[in-house]
């Protein structure tokens, strides 16, 4: 039996190398074995107080850090650490911050048990479904129409043949206002682009309703995060009235919750951030997605180990709408994992190595690393 050894937590920040979209942290953690097999996985949040969850002490086994009372398990069970870790968090947070940080173990030892056993991820999760994906770039609004038709330009020049757009000034003015938003993007982009709009959190039902309609006239794929994170009753409201396809999930960090959007009827697409909630756990929310006849897809905003892990689980579902990928240059991932994930044809390639797929640059370790809890 290959028995954990230490479990690290390495805080992130890109500090003055920042770019203008993207996020401008990360949180790592490296799983070191007994027999000397490495796994990284990740987390989005806030990186210092994730470190704390990670390296608490162990005032009793309900009440830990994680490394404390992952040290010296058999490394190969996933589920079992995922238990000890949930046990451990009862007095700290059943939900949140502790998931969030158990999430990024969770991605470590699954590419462990990958490298452990000479294959990809997601010969260990289930059956392929697919080998790629069609994928979709996602990007910012600007602050007037001309700046968003620009951001817009750019984007499509990357390559995507989809892409979302979204958060403010969508939902910050009128009706008019955010139907000139959506008028732009389509005149932009032309009649056979994937224009997906996100919501922001920023509307109640009733304009979300009213937007979904107006959004159906610009041909607009989908409709994410309307309405507030916790309002089940009004997105169940939206998804029966709107013509256009209603996501959301990325705020989630339990099953628990996102199995509550799709049980209630919710969601038509659920939004899975694997950095938020783990291999583990999104084993359990595509399940569920499964018997209620919701699609998966993945929520990736942060570094290439939420890629990867996102298409190992996504290489497994059957049913999956757009691969969302980061195409903004952000110094902090593209140092860290240069060329991840890989584009090719117009689809995202799942990895087939034997392990997630993902290594760090050592030297961009040693630049963005934190050791003081914030940015340089
Ligand atoms: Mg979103």
């Amino acid at each position: 039996m290959d028995r954990i050894r230490a479990v690290e937590a390495i805080p992130l920040a890109a500090g003055g190398a920042q770019g203008a979209y993207g996020a401008p942290y990360g949180f790592l953690v490296k799983v070191t074995t007994q027999d000397g097999l490495t796994g990284w996985g990740e987390a989005d949040s806030h990186p210092a107080m994730l470190k704390a969850v990670v390296e608490g002490a162990n005032h009793f086994d309900g009440m830990s850090g994680l490394a404390a009372v992952l040290v010296g398990r058999d490394a190969m069970d996933t589920a079992g650490a995922w238990q000890v870790m949930a046990d451990a968090t009862h007095n700290i947070g059943r939900d949140g911050l502790t998931r969030m940080a158990m999430a990024a173990v969770d991605i470590a030892l699954w590419d462990i048990a990958g490298k452990a056993a000479g294959k990809p991820v997601h010969a260990l999760l289930g059956r392929q479904q697919h080998a790629g994906f069609a994928w979709y770039g996602t990007c910012g609004l600007g602050p007037t129409l001309e700046a968003t038709a620009d951001l817009a330009r750019g984007l499509k020049a990357s390559g995507a043949t989809a892409g979302k757009f979204g958060w403010v000034p969508l939902g910050s003015g009128s009706a008019a206002d955010d139907e000139a938003i959506v008028a732009t993007l389509r005149e932009t982009l032309g009649p056979g682009f994937a224009i997906l709009i996100d919501g922001g959190l920023a509307f109640d039902t009733e304009r979300a309703i009213a937007r979904a309609r107006m959004m159906a006239r610009y041909g607009v794929h989908w409709f994410e995060e309307a309405l507030a994170p916790y309002d089940r009753d009004g997105y169940r409201r939206l998804r029966r009235v709107s013509p256009v396809t209603i996501t959301a999930g990325e705020m989630a960090s339990s099953a628990a919750e996102l199995i509550g959007l799709i049980e209630h009827g919710c969601v038509d697409v659920v939004q899975i951030d694997l950095a938020r909630i783990g291999i583990t756990q999104g084993l359990r929310v595509a399940e569920a997605a499964a018997r209620r006849g919701v699609a998966c897809v993945n929520h990736t905003y942060t570094l290439g180990w939420n890629s990867a892990a996102s298409l190992h689980l996504m290489a497994v579902i059957p049913v999956v709408d757009l691969f969302e990928v980061q195409v903004h240059a952000n110094p902090l991932r593209d140092a860290l994992t240069p060329g991840q994930p890989r584009l090719a044809g117009g689809r995202v390639q799942v990895p087939e190595g034997p392990r997630l797929g993902v290594e760090p640059e050592p030297a961009a370790l040693a630049r963005f690393a934190v050791v003081d809890g914030g940015p340089r």
